[in-house]
Order: C-alpha cells, then structure tokens, then sequence
C-alpha cells in the first residue's frame, strides 16, 4: 500500500477523533495504487460541511458548501473534504439537480463515475472498492460505476473523462463503456465551452493523445467538427506518408506537451483540405494553408473560450508554422524582431514536431532546426538588437533633432528595421548621423 501524505493523514485523523468515518478517495487512490504522484488528494467524510467547518476552524474555507466541499488549509497543502452525498436526478445532463448528504461511503462511491475512481482508502489502509475498480486498474480498463448510457446521460463531461483518463494513464475504455460513449456523443454539446476546453487541453497534452484521438475521432469532432475534413484525407504529396489527419497525430504527439503547442499542432493544418490543390503530373499542393488554418482555428478558439493571449499564441504559431527562417544571424534576427524570444522558440517547437509527424526521410529537417536554435542563443547571448529599448537610440535623441510626434515612432521603427536588417549598426553616432541625412535629404 501506498503513503498517505503526512497532511492528509492529520486531517483524517481529526475527523476519526471526532467520532466521523473518513477516506482518501478518486484520483489519489486509483494513482497510488497505479504507483502514480496524485494531482491533489481528496477526502470524502461522514461528518457535515458545518461539522468539518466547526473541526478544523480557521484552517477551513467553505469552497464548494452546495456540493458539500470544505478546503482544509495546512503544512502546505490544500485538502478537499467532501461529505459522503448522493446525487439526485440530472435533468441537464450536467449537474445534478440537488445533491443530498448521506452517511454511507457505498453510496456516495456509487456516485461516481469511473471503477477505478470510486474506491476509498482508510487510515488503517483498507480499500473500499464495491465495484472491483482494483481489478480494472490491474486490466488498465476505464468501465463507468453502473450503466454507462445512464452515466453518459447524467453528465456528458464524463465522455471527455474518460477520453482523457485514457490518454493520461494509456487505459483502455470497457467495451460497454466503449459503446455507449460512441452513442451518447452528442450530449457533449450540453457541456460549458470552458470545461469541454479544460478536458481538451488535459488529453492533448498527455502521453497517449494521439491513439485517443485515432481511436475516437467523431467523439471530439463532436465538440471540434471542423477538425473531420482532415480525418483520412490523401495529401497525394511525396513529403507525407500520412493523411493530413494521421500527420496531425504524428506531430502532436511528437511535440513537448505544453498546452498551446499542443493545441497549435492539433490546429496547424486543419485548413488543408480547404486549401488543396491537385497539379497536372498529380502532385497535391497546398498553397496558402497556414492562413486558411489560422481563420478556422481561430473559429474554434472562440467558441472554446480561450483567453485572448493564449488564442493570439496559437494562431501566431499557426500562421507562422509552414515559414521557411533563413539559417542565417539576419535571418533569425528578423524573425525574433516580429515574434520575440518566447514565441520564437514556441515556433521552433512547433517546427520541429511538424517535421517529426513527416515521411521518414524528410525528418533530416531537425539539424535545420538545431541550427536556428544554435543560432539564436547565440545571437541572445550576444545581446544583439532586435526590439525598440535596445536601439542605441531613443525618441528624446530625436526630439533632439527636430522630429516631432508621430514622425519619432516611425523613425524608431524604420531605424530598428535597418539595424536587424544588418544594413547599419546599431551604433549611436552611425544612427543619429542617419536620421540627420534622411531629414535634410526629404
Ligand atoms: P485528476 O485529479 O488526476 O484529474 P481525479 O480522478 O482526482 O483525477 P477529479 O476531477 O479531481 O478527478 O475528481 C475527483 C473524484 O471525483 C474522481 O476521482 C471521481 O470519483 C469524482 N468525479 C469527478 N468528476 C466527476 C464526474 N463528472 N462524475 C462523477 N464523478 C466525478
Ligand atoms: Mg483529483
């Protein structure tokens, strides 16, 4: 058995001390016993939200009071202490019209929507497990508690779950789980755009993405259809081996598993099949895709509710994917001076994950990519000039010389262009003396 964390063990030793039965219970146990850290460790309790409020005083925050949720504060830790509750009927498919608190473990394990996430763990080590999820953990199967088509109905979310547990813990879905989950795909469309994008994110990033995504794509096409037009579609193009969708798996799984980038390779083509092209010896072409990309990603981005700077992060990327960067100091200083560091190496990412998801024999594009990083730490280490504040000079040395409103901005641009072009250096003098000749020239 596993080692409940110190913090855990006092907060369950509180509520056994005051005459409450208590359990770890949900992710922490299934990733325990899977050998696995837990993201965080939940509590589930006999005692009452005032009762727990009333144990732990100062160190408890009512966080989530309908649903029976008490935060305990303490050694570093937030713990989340559940009363045992049942749910009553879901008329929305998402939340439960009213929750009722119980004091029965059973019953509130029956509540929830794995096997292998209803088990529930004592101090003294005994598993509560009624319905077997040990046993799933050991097959690496996800098989909804009770019947699935009722649980996909109750709350469509848990469609998603169970995708992105899959891909998190390389499970396999039960086959009844399996069939109903196909069925009950539309219900998806009840759930909020933030959650749907929460779960998204979470299986996208994880370590067996693209199989999920391989196996289920008319469930995620169900909440991203634009992505089906890319599912099976032949590039006729010697530089794939893949249709565009296999060659978006590919990449995505080949890339780091930051969320953005992730989203940014799932999206990267998905205006292919809008933009293709066929030439008469029968090659396919795709002139123009990355911008057909960014106006559908962008779509989609929206209607998932994602933050402008994260939204602006992936179509920049998007649109910038496919952009041969000359392997030169002026060529990568370009790029740097439009994009900045943080998203040029988001690009080169990008880049290098798109090469992996390629034919074999064009993957020899990595030392490309090694080069234009090599490149650019070496031109950051040099602290070359490639923003406004390094210029050598500045709006005041302008004024200085006469220039006045919007003309100083410009110049400053103009002149920053010339310096990263590598047309005259970033020197004061050679600067100032050519903002002076260019004024007595006009
Ligand atoms: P992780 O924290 O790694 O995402 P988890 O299993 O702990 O995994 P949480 O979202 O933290 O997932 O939820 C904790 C527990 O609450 C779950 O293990 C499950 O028992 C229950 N649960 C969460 N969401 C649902 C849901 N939509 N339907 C039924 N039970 C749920
Ligand atoms: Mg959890």
């Amino acid at each position: 058995m596993f080692v409940i964390p110190e913090q855990v063990r006092t907060v369950l030793q509180r509520l056994e001390r005051g005459g409450f039965s208590a359990f770890c219970v949900g992710g922490c146990v299934r990733d325990g016993l899977l050998g696995r850290t837990a993201q965080d460790w939940d509590v589930t309790a006999s005692a009452l939200p005032e009762e727990t409020m009333a144990l732990f005083g100062e160190q408890a925050f009512p966080t989530g009071l309908r649903h029976g949720t008490v935060t305990v504060r303490g050694g570093g830790m937030s713990i989340e202490v559940t009363t045992f509750r049942t749910d009553g009927p879901y008329r929305d498919g998402r939340h439960p019209d009213s929750v009722s608190f119980t004091r029965s473990l059973e019953e509130d394990l029956a509540r929830r929507d794995f096997t292998v996430n209803a088990m529930a763990l004592d101090l003294q080590g005994k598993l509560t497990d009624p319905f077997h999820g040990q046993l799933d953990l050991a097959a690496r199967l996800l098989r909804c508690v009770g019947d699935p088509d009722r649980r996909f109905g109750e709350d469509a979310l848990r469609i998603l779950r169970s995708l992105r547990f899959a891909a998190v813990l390389g499970f396999s879905l039960e086959k009844e789980t399996e069939e109903s989950l196909r069925r009950s795909r539309s219900l998806l469309h009840h759930i909020a755009a933030e959650r749907v994008r929460e779960e998204l994110t979470r299986l996208l990033c994880a370590p067996g993405a693209a199989e999920v995504l391989r196996s289920f794509p008319e469930v995620i096409g169900e909440v991203i259809p634009e992505l089906m037009p890319m599912v099976g579609f032949d590039q006729k193009n010697c530089h794939h081996c893949h249709d565009v969708w296999e060659h978006t798996l590919w990449a995505l799984q080949a890339a780091t598993p930051e969320p953005l980038i992730r989203w940014t390779l799932l999206l990267h083509d998905i205006g292919k099949p809008e933009a293709f092209t066929i030439d008469p010896e029968g090659n396919g072409h795709f002139y123009g895709h990355p911008m057909v990309s960014r106006r559908i990603a962008e779509i989609i981005l929206r209607r998932l509710r994602f933050d402008s700077a994260g939204r602006e992060t992936v179509l920049t990327l998007v649109e910038w994917h496919d952009r041969n960067i000359p392997r030169t100091d002026r060529g990568v200083r370009k790029v740097l001076c439009r994009l900045g560091e943080q998203r040029l190496r988001q690009l080169l990412a990008v880049k290098r994950a798109d090469n992996l998801g390629q034919a074999p024999e064009y993957q020899g594009r990595q030392d490309e990519i090694d080069c234009l990083e090599q490149i650019l730490d070496k031109l950051l280490t040099e602290q070359t000039c490639f923003s406004l504040h390094q210029l050598a000079v500045n709006g005041n040395d302008l004024i200085t010389l006469g220039l006045q409103g919007p003309e100083i901005g410009r110049t400053l641009e103009e002149l920053l262009d010339l310096v990263v072009d590598e047309q005259i250096f970033n020197e004061r003098k050679a600067l100032l003396a050519h903002v002076a000749a260019s004024k007595t020239a006009r």
